[in-house]
């Protein structure tokens, strides 16, 4: 990354250690991006580092904040709701909003706020035949627009995250950094996000302009130009760190210093005896340097499969291969290079085509897992 060290340093304190650190699993999600346990120190330093980094000003924020505190519209969007105005009738129904709403407390029912505050039904619409008959003014309560979105049932991790998804992408961003686009999306998965791609890269653009500030105020990574290590972790991930980067304890370096315009190619094996051939370019491994607070450095290595609503099927993060899997072999291949399966004895070869996924194909050979080898070729 060819940014000043001194111009991205925060000064927020670190987060807790926690004194064990859970097994990692992958269904259930530990949050070890837990931006819930934050104490307002730290979100004071988060906001001291935007502005000191130039993202904002106080000037911005204070307006900001302003803005956020007056309830505007709650009043005019009660009163112009259909159900309002055919309980009370088009003449009362503001009037009876109006003296609603100064009685009420100004804060957030679940959480205290006073930003973003909205009406919100305590019996919702869907609890009555006509749902026109939740609409009246004993059934309103005042809720903040995060308490507010994270109770329903689209947001899959309400109430365990703290902050709203559009919020939360820019926290993951400015907070823990990521190095490039890919694992800023595999992060917000971590985190619980279920919305498409095209979010996670529309806030990346966020990424590109502080990158493009002077000073830079975000590192994003030039794989083509850089050159990295490949670790290998007990349970299988593969992670890549800087060239001669600080090795994890427990882990194996199995190449260094290969480009990151390389293609890391690996086989393996799958329960029914079949094999399967995975193509990783380098620039798609995640890293495993991020302070990801109680998750395990290679926490990264999954893979997110979006719901399929017609089939009834939720959306799901698995392990990146060969994470998890039993892995038979791997090798280097430069771009224009191919991979060839060479026998344990060498009597026997194959040239793979070069269009493996990263999540792998079936190959048809016929040599067996057992002391198979990979190698690149011209
Ligand atoms: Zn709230």
């Amino acid at each position: 990354m060819n940014v000043d060290p001194e111009v991205v340093e925060q000064h927020f304190p670190d987060e807790a250690t926690p004194a064990e650190a859970p097994e990692p699993t992958i269904a259930v999600p530990q949050f070890g991006l837990h931006d819930s346990k934050w104490s307002e120190e730290q979100w004071l330093g988060l906001l001291e580092t935007l502005v000191e980094t130039g993202v904002g000003t106080w000037k911005d924020i204070t307006a900001l904040v302003l803005g956020h505190l007056n309830p505007s519209q709650v009043g005019t969007s009660l009163a112009s709701s259909v159900g309002f105005k055919r309980r009370y009738g088009k003449g009362n129904t503001m009037k009876i909003v109006m003296e609603w709403i100064y009685q009420q407390t100004g804060r957030c029912t679940d959480c205290g706020s006073r930003l973003e505050l909205q009406a919100d039904h305590i019996k919702g619409r869907e609890s009555y035949d006509d749902p026109l008959d939740a609409d009246f003014i004993e059934n309103m309560i005042l809720r903040c627009r995060r308490c507010n979105v994270v109770r329903r049932p689209s947001h899959e991790f309400g109430g365990i995250t703290f902050l709203t998804a559009e919020a939360a992408l820019m926290w993951i961003m400015l907070v823990i950094r990521p190095r490039t686009l890919l694992d800023f999306i595999r992060m917000c998965r971590l985190y619980g996000m279920t919305m498409s791609d095209i979010r996670m890269q529309e806030a990346w653009a966020m990424a590109h302009w502080l990158a493009r500030a002077e000073p830079p105020a975000f590192g994003i990574e030039n794989d083509a130009a850089s050159f990295y290590d490949l670790i290998l972790w007990p349970d299988s991930a593969i992670t890549r760190i800087d060239a001669d980067g600080l090795v994890p304890e427990g882990t194996t370096k199995i190449y260094s210093n290969i480009s990151g315009g390389a293609v890391l190619g690996f086989v393996t094996l799958r329960e029914d005896g079949r094999l399967k051939i995975h193509g990783q370019p380098v620039s798609f491994i995640p890293f495993s340097t991020y302070n990801l607070g109680s998750r395990t450095p290679q926490s990264l290595c999954i893979h997110y499969s979006p719901p399929v609503r017609d089939k009834g099927l939720p959306q799901k993060l698995s392990p990146l291969p060969p994470r998890s899997a039993t892995l038979v072999c791997h090798a280097v291949r430069l771009s224009e290079q191919t991979f060839r399966l060479v026998s344990a004895d060498g009597a026997m070869t194959q040239d793979l085509p070069p269009d493996a996924s990263p999540l792998g194909r079936l190959i048809k050979t016929k040599m067996t897992a057992a002391g198979i080898g990979l190698t690149a070729i011209p």
